[in-house]
């Protein structure tokens, strides 16, 4: 189904995608380029935006879960796709059957991919993970050398080769955090502990850099960056500006309904917002179901009729109403949430500062009942 038959969209410009990507790996010379689609691309369709960054040049993909990646495996891509979140019970024999990498953070999770690996009849090719001081995933420097002492012995039986030794910061966005600096040395010593068992070598990809790291710390960047946040042309640092990037989706709806009220009259549940003059209303077909959070109840802004208008009263579960005024409005007219500005439309960064949050959220949460569009 394609607009106008539904109420709204979410388009992303895939054109964007891969100048953001050109931009990022611009930032990172010599380093193989992973792509985060977790989450749908974090919300941007992961089938065609993970096709749309192969062709611009990213090496490699990244999923949080299994079933992820396998979807990426089922429309045909073919491209190193790591998965880093391995709860129990995953389908680990397809994932290595599927030529799936996997993260292990502890001896009992590379059992199973090993596991899973001598079922298939294939060797699973695993990245070790270290909990370098986000204290998240990964085996703690003091449970490092029983992980590689394990990885060591399934290795030697033939059931994975270890391809990638690897972690994730803490507050790479937080520009100067002393934290930066102290998991780069535990890393670098966890990565020392790897070489000396015999698990280092050229090649093994090393790689603990996110979006924030990879555009503000350039020693941090090592054999491989991982990019999410940044390849959707949002700043990973929003203190430090847009870094030239391009927000890629743009949220749209059409007013369905618009009509004149007398001043006095209560907007929504709750009355929170009352006409002070008589006016007109927008209904605007998006609620909290489909990512537009409650929260943003007068606070978040849209742009329709050309104008900037504040959300008047409570978002409900699949619509909100505008306060337009006088000025005209028609029902079917565009209102656009957030896009990339140049329409003086708000862009995902203002929404997520005026709700407190970060851009990230803003773009995972928009609701499956919103299509995608790609151009
Ligand atoms: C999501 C994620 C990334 C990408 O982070 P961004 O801040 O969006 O660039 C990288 N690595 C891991 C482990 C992640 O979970």
């Amino acid at each position: 189904m394609s607009f106008p038959t539904t109420p709204a969209e979410a388009r992303v410009d895939l054109s964007a995608i891969r100048e953001n990507l050109a931009l990022l790996t611009g930032h990172a010379p010599g380093a193989e380029m992973m792509v985060a689609v977790k989450a749908d691309a974090y919300g941007h369709g992961m089938v065609p935006v993970a096709r749309a960054c192969l062709e611009g040049g990213a090496g490699r993909l990244g999923t949080a879960f299994v079933r992820e990646a396998l979807e990426l495996r089922a429309a045909g891509v073919t491209a190193p796709i790591l998965a880093w979140i391995i709860p129990p019970g995953e389908p680990l024999e397809e994932a290595v059957a599927g030529d799936v990498e996997l993260s292990a953070s502890g001896p009992a999770t590379l059992d199973a991919i090993a596991d899973a690996a001598a079922a298939a009849g294939r060797t699973a090719r695993v990245h070790l993970k270290a909990d370098t001081g986000l204290s998240r995933g990964g085996a703690t420097i003091g449970d490092w050398p029983a992980l590689l002492d394990r990885a060591l012995a399934r290795r030697a039986e033939g059931t994975i080769e270890i391809v990638g030794l690897w972690s994730h910061f803490a507050c790479a966005d937080i520009p100067g955090h002393p934290s930066v600096a102290d998991q780069i040395t535990v890393f670098d010593e966890a990565l020392g502990i790897a070489e000396k068992a015999g698990l280092g070598g050229s090649h093994v990809i090393r790689h603990i850099a996110n979006s924030a790291a990879l555009l503000t710390l350039p020693h941090a960047r090592y054999d491989m960056v991982r990019s999410g946040i940044a390849v959707y042309g949002l700043s990973p640092v929003p203190s430090m500006g847009d870094f030239g990037l391009r927000p890629a989706m743009t949220l749209v709806a059409r007013a369905a309904l618009v009509k004149r009220v007398p001043a006095g009259s209560g907007v929504s549940y709750g009355h929170l917002y009352v006409t002070d003059r008589e006016t007109t209303l927008g209904l605007v077909p998006l609620g909290y179901a489909d990512g537009v959070l409650r929260h943003a109840t007068n606070r978040a802004e849209v742009l329709a009729g050309g104008r900037r208008r504040r959300i008047a009263g409570r978002v409900c579960m699949d619509q909100f109403m505008i306060d337009v005024g006088d000025d005209p409005l028609a029902e079917g007219d565009e209102v656009i949430l957030f896009g990339d500005g140049s329409r003086g439309e708000p862009t995902a960064q203002e929404w997520a500062d005026s709700l407190g949050t970060i851009t990230h959220e803003i773009v995972t949460g928009i609701g499956s009942r919103v299509p995608r569009v790609h151009r």
